[in-house]
């Protein structure tokens, strides 16, 4: 770990930020994408045949080689979305395949024993929906679909359901909250597609496997009516439904970028990335935040008892020495501690403990982020932070879900906000 510490006026900052970026993008710069258009897909899966054919340092490859915003990704069984998730954090979101193997997808609707594999994985990991499922008409109203959607309501969850149209309604009915990704848009005509979205504002859709669309490089009148208007609900997807298809993500979404440019320009981000973003990154955002508090209680309830042990006495923070991972920045009156929560590792969300200790911090507030200065970004998520505690002589902040997703030179930016102007701390650090 390099330290060193800086003070600089914010404005400074910026300046110097984006001529240190323009010089290096043209240099040396290794992300190849600056402009191609990022591509959200939203039906993908990685099942337990696909995890033995290609490893999930591969699949990530893949993803990053067709400049994917995200991938939802779903698996039977959930092993592989796990692999994938563990691995790059910062792009993959979860979903919750109903399936423990290839082939359950006539008879899942039907079998007790998936709640129970649902409900365990619920208790092991977060995700973003419930799906993809295969579920027709009526069956929509057997027991074990309405528990699924009672999961979801209960746990944040999307549907993403491989349905026919009537299917959707009866999900859509049995919860006035809960909300359905309808898989390759139930391979419906546009007219159709169209008439749902209009009937019902808790439904978005994809594309998945519906490479009739934009064939040729251009999309038909009916499409571009559809995507028009609807500009915010209709997403892309690969469906690698075998393990094959796994290498067809990256000219899935160049064959996107071709057909998107019938579109006016904004409508055409939308499809491409956006309405997935906006669709999926809020549940994702607040769920894996919600789990990593629970496994915390649950971690700390077994292995220590005192589960306030890291947020325990401002006083203690700021009166002991720093730990071996505590950075400490000064200002004139005052000291500012970040100590990390655990290690900090590449792509592993990262909760920091951020407090200043002074003689006047009433109207002091801070906020942190970090950034990589050569790359000029930042992080992909944006982290949460709750101010915990306050007094005259310490306030203290849990800063949550940061993700540093690259190996490199990164930097932690304090911003210092008082009520004679607004002063910036840097800190340096390297991920390995
Ligand atoms: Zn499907």
């Amino acid at each position: 770990m390099t330290n060193y510490i800086m003070k600089l006026n914010p404005l400074m900052l910026g300046l110097s930020a984006c001529l240190m970026l323009t010089a290096a993008n043209a240099a040396e710069d290794t992300h190849q994408h600056e402009h191609v258009l990022p591509i959200s897909d939203t039906h993908l899966h990685y099942s337990h045949d696909s995890v033995e054919m290609t490893p999930p340092e591969r699949v990530i490859e893949i993803m990053r080689e067709a400049n994917l915003k995200l991938a939802l990704v779903s698996s039977s069984d959930d092993n592989g979305t796990q692999l994938l998730s563990d691995l790059a954090p910062d792009l993959i979101v979860p979903g919750l395949r109903p399936y423990r193997k290839r082939g359950e997808t006539g008879t899942w609707f039907k079998d007790e024993t998936i709640l129970d594999y649902v409900e365990a994985l619920l208790e092991e990991n977060s995700y973003a929906t419930i799906g993809e499922f295969h579920l027709y008409g009526e069956n929509a109203e057997l027991p074990i679909p309405k528990r699924i959607v009672e999961l979801a309501v209960e746990h944040n969850l999307i549907l993403h359901a491989h349905s026919d149209a009537e299917a959707v309604e009866r999900l859509l009915a049995q919860d006035p909250t809960v909300k359905v990704l309808w898989a390759h848009s139930g391979f419906d005509s546009p007219e159709e597609i169209a008439a749902m979205l209009g009937k019902h504002d808790r439904l978005w859709a994809d594309l998945a496997f519906r490479s009739e669309v934009g064939s040729g490089g251009k999309l038909s009148e009916d499409w571009i009516k559809l995507f028009t208007d609807f500009p915010d609900r209709m997403m892309l997807g690969t469906d690698s439904y075998t393990p094959e298809r796994m290498f067809y993500i990256p000219e899935h979404a160049e064959s996107a970028r071709q057909w998107l440019t019938s579109l006016p320009q904004e409508v055409a981000e939308n499809v491409a990335w956006k309405n997935g973003h906006n669709l999926l990154m809020p549940v994702w955002n607040k769920n894996r935040i919600d789990g990593a508090h629970m496994a915390k209680s649950k971690h700390d309830s077994m292995s220590h008892g005192d589960h306030k042990h890291d947020t325990m006495s401002v006083d203690k923070v700021c009166n002991s020495a720093a730990g071996e991972n505590d950075i400490v920045l000064r200002q004139q009156d005052s000291t500012i501690r970040l100590h990390p929560q655990g290690d900090i590792k590449v792509s592993e969300p990262l909760n920091v403990l951020l407090t200043l200790c002074g003689n006047n911090t009433e109207n002091v507030e801070l906020a942190l982020d970090a950034l990589m200065p050569a790359h000029g970004h930042g992080m992909n998520y944006e982290p949460v932070i709750t101010e915990i505690s306050r007094d005259n002589s310490a306030v203290q902040y849990q800063v949550e879900g940061l993700v540093l997703h690259m190996p490199g030179n990164w930097q932690w930016q304090v911003e210092v906000k008082t009520e004679t102007g607004d002063e910036t701390l840097q800190h340096d650090f390297n991920v390995e």
